[in-house]
């Protein structure tokens, strides 16, 4: 017979042994626009740098997984990085408006519950991204817009930055060369090279939460008023955690026509495709109709997916027990 000490040991070292309830192993995917970006045009500093902006980027996103925090900290965090870095269209380095400005979109979904904020045409807020997620969580609304969401910002606390923060020089010479375009180009106001750089994020946490973040300022050129899909919940971003998230990137005004993120999770949900299955079909279509661009999408079970249809996208991918991949042209 053992004796009451050595069954404790026993049920000791059971205890030990014993694996706990699986954690769902976490990831996030990221972009940072889609577009003409191809080797050629690109110079070996300004390659190492997007790489390097990518990388960090996923390490801010990763270090939150990592430590158990939610997916939608996790997106916030990671958009909040690229919307203050000069290369991207998003925060700092957006793109200008005909009349000279920036003006701003974002937007965010959780998707455990559906919830979901965004913002369009805000000019003051240093990271739209974190004012979308107040209009989320701090507002009755899905959506706030223009002066009442710059007024909402300021309500709410929220860092402000003058014009002279997003503005930078690189930008501003795009829309110089787009304003006084031959009028031959007039119909490639959707073309590529005005607008890459929109970010987005989408991540799946260690409780097997979905959510998806998309941040931009738009198009070089845009009229007045203009408001794109990035902030547009379905179109340029949509998270449900019976289907995947999703980020795009791309010639807005398809991609709302095409109603692209939720039509991804919706193909997922009731056809049981994979990301990339889904992804492929609905990128396909939305080019039938002229609109070029790309998504991420990332499904509850970490399954996950790029597709693009333009020369490039930055891109990257991290997740537990992965090596992270940075990429940006179509052949890598
Ligand atoms: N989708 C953005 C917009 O139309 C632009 C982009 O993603 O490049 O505003």
């Amino acid at each position: 017979m053992r004796s009451i000490g050595s069954s404790l040991l026993l049920a000791l070292a059971a205890l030990a042994f014993s694996t706990p309830a699986a954690a769902q192993e976490w990831r996030m995917v990221i972009h940072g626009g889609a577009g003409t970006i191809e080797r050629d045009r690109m110079t070996p500093e300004r390659d190492a740098e997007i790489r390097a902006a990518l990388s960090h980027a996923l390490e801010t996103g990763a270090a939150v997984l990592a430590d158990g925090g939610s997916a939608l900290d996790a997106v916030e965090a990671t958009i909040r990085v690229l919307e203050d870095d000069p290369n991207f269209n998003a925060g700092r380095g957006a793109v200008f408006t005909a009349a000279g400005r920036n003006e701003l979109d974002a937007s965010i979904m959780d998707g455990r519950t559906r919830d979901a904020g965004a913002v369009a045409g805000v000019t003051a807020t240093r990271h739209p991204i974190s004012l979308a997620r107040a209009v989320m969580e701090d507002s009755p609304h899905v959506m706030m817009a223009a002066s009442g969401a710059d007024a909402f910002s300021l309500e709410q606390g929220l860092e402000q930055a003058a014009p002279e923060w997003f503005h930078t020089d690189e930008r501003y010479e795009q829309l110089q060369r787009f304003l006084s375009r031959d009028q031959a180009d007039a119909s490639d106001l959707a073309g590529a090279d005005y607008k890459f750089g929109t970010v987005g994020a989408v991540a799946l946490d260690m409780d097997g939460n979905l959510a998806a973040g998309t941040s931009t300022g738009g198009m070089t050129g845009k009229l007045y008023g203009r408001v794109g899909d990035s902030p547009v919940i379905g179109a340029g971003t949509y998270a449900d955690n019976r289907a995947c998230a999703v980020s795009a990137t791309g010639a807005g005004e398809y991609y709302i026509r095409e109603g692209v993120a939720h039509e991804i999770c919706a193909r997922i949900r009731f056809l049981g495709e994979t990301p990339q299955q889904a992804a492929d079909f609905v990128q396909a279509e939305t080019l039938e109709l002229g609109g070029t661009g790309g998504v991420i999408v990332l499904g509850p079970d970490g399954d996950w997916a790029y597709s693009f249809n333009t020369a490039g996208m930055y891109r990257g991918m991290i997740a537990a027990g992965a090596e992270p991949q940075v990429g940006i042209y179509g052949d890598e």
